[in-house]
């Protein structure tokens, strides 16, 4: 139980650097565009709004409704304007869905059980930069009821839940976010969550990397009152290390994206819960018999095959890495190389984290109806640009499916362009994404108390112990009862009984790193 402030807070560890380079951002968010134009700017903004999840559907999306927020005088029930959202009407439906997640977001509403009365938060003025969806507005919502002011914009220009939004601007979120927003849209969103009269951002929380980027170009200044960062995604962490390498990061910042707690169950359990959801939805296919390939043996493979196996495909995998290749066979599965089985298979999955692993030479040698896809973080991993010649007629086919037909007549079934299949085509589970939000709360909270000197201007891996912290929050879901060092044990150990139970460095034997201890 927690009983004060000082429990949340859990030391701190050493920063790792690495170097990559803010993308130059293409347009300013003042230049209004046309309503032909907002739509033609409809697309992702940063590589970032690929690295974590949301939900796909939205309930109450009306298409008639061609009105772009920003035109619209909209008020919540208390009569505060300050939001913009695509219609304060939808707020009841989004009720519903944030009460859902909640179910399945025990953590959070576990920590703001136990912050009763106690405000680890008070004072903290949040500026976020996420995909907005329920998940995201339990997290929001158990901020505030921690004691943190927050306003909010979206990560993604798609991933907006409008009836989420709406819920959250009728609760007194301020919201800037709709689902389509246009390029100048989504800048001028997060321009409004941080240039208002009378308040001040004290923290970030950050997915990509886009908010933290802006107030560096815009609002330098704001930094002197910035007590941290918080960056859950893979760009935005790289951003984050380029910055601290150039020595220009100037408040500490914490990397979500690669603690214990989402490396070893965002990319693992997410993908094996969605990959089937993704296909099912875009094909209505029948798993049993179908022959698959995996490429890639990482976390996420490690998911996809698992899932496919368990379906009764007949599942081949590609690796370059000879650990992760051993890993495949002894877990029961054909280690190929993609050449020796791409005329035979049903499905093409990539999963590497890399670019073109499967390229034209093998498009051009699948079978028909071959259904090809990607869940790596970007869409590299297929050559997707070679299918861009005269003779290959595109035909789409659904949303988000396009079939590609060779001049014999052979069609392949290319799902969502090659882009994140389960994030592009499927929702994701809550419960995971409950972990990464819990991990996501403590991390702001750690840097929001921590003393004076406990963290300089670098990036910081979330200590073990508030790892451990984060997945016990999580049993009681499961009925788990965990087992307790004794005296004896622990002495033998040569560890507290209260944990860390692992060194920093430790993941896990069934998904190795290659990444230094941090
Ligand atoms: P990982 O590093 O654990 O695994 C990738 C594997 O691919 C490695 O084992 C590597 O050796 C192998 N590989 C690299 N190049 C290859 C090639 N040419 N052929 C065959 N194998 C190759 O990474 P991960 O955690 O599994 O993530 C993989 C990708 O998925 C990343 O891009 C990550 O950002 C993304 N990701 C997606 C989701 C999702 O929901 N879809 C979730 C988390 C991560």
């Amino acid at each position: 139980m927690l009983s004060n402030k000082k429990k949340y807070i859990v030391n701190g560890n050493s920063g790792i650097k690495a170097q990559i380079q803010f993308a130059d951002q293409k347009q300013e968010f003042n230049k209004r565009p046309t309503k032909i134009g907002r739509r033609s700017l409809s697309r992702s903004i940063s590589q970032s709004s690929t690295d974590s999840y949301s939900s796909a559907a939205s309930y109450t999306d009306s298409s008639d409704d061609e009105t772009s927020p920003r035109d619209k005088q909209q008020k919540n029930s208390k009569g505060s304007s300050d939001f913009c959202v695509k219609n304060i009407k939808q707020a009841e439906f989004g009720r519903r869905e944030i009460e859902i997640a909640e179910q399945e977001m025990p953590a959070l509403m576990a920590l703001r059980k136990r912050a009763q009365g106690e405000k680890p938060l008070a004072g903290a003025k949040i500026v976020g930069c996420t995909h907005i969806t329920a998940q995201t507005a339990v997290l929001m919502e158990t901020l505030g009821a921690l004691g943190a002011q927050c306003r909010w914009a979206a990560c993604n220009i798609y991933s907006t839940l409008n009836e989420v939004a709406a819920a959250l601007a009728e609760s007194g979120f301020p919201v800037f976010a709709w689902k389509g927003e246009s390029e100048d849209d989504f800048w001028w969103c997060i321009d409004r969550c941080v240039n208002v009269e009378g308040w001040q951002p004290n923290m970030i929380l950050d997915d990509g990397g886009d908010l933290t980027h802006w107030i560096y170009k815009k609002y330098p200044n704001m930094f002197k009152k910035i007590k941290g960062i918080v960056e859950e995604s893979v760009t935005g962490v790289h951003r984050l290390y380029q910055l601290s390498k150039a020595g220009k990061l100037c408040v500490p910042a914490m990397n979500v994206n690669d603690s214990v707690t989402k490396q070893k169950f965002d990319n693992l359990y997410c993908c094996r819960e969605s990959i089937l959801d993704g296909l099912k939805r875009t094909t209505d296919m029948m798993f049993g018999g179908k022959q698959v390939v995996v490429c890639g043996y990482g976390e996420v493979g490690k998911g996809c095959c698992a899932a496919l196996k368990a379906m009764g495909s007949i599942v081949y995998v590609t690796e370059i890495d000879p650990i992760c290749a051993l890993q495949a066979c002894m877990d029961g599965f054909r280690l190929v190389k993609l050449n020796e089985v791409i005329r035979q298979v049903d499905i093409v999955i990539t999963c590497t984290g890399n670019k073109n692993v499967v390229t034209r030479e093998h498009l051009d040698r699948m079978k028909n109806s071959c259904i090809v896809c990607n869940m790596g973080h970007s869409n590299t991993e297929i050559d997707v640009a070679s299918l861009r010649t005269p003779e290959l007629t595109w035909e789409r086919v659904r949303s988000q499916v396009d079939h590609v037909i060779w001049p014999d007549g052979k069609r392949i079934v290319l799902l969502a362009e090659g882009r994140l299949l389960n994030l592009s085509c499927s929702t994701v589970p809550t419960f995971v994404l409950s972990i990464t939000a819990t991990t996501q709360a403590l991390a702001l909270i750690e840097l929001y108390n921590a003393p004076e000197g406990r963290y300089k201007q670098d990036v910081y891996l979330l200590p073990k112990k508030m790892d451990e912290y984060v997945a016990s929050l999580h049993l009681p879901t499961f009925d788990a009862h965990l087992t307790e060092l004794t005296d004896e044990q622990a002495k033998y150990l040569g560890l507290n009984k209260n944990g860390p139970f692992k060194p920093n460095y430790y993941r896990c034997l069934g998904f190795p790193r290659k990444r230094k201890p941090g």
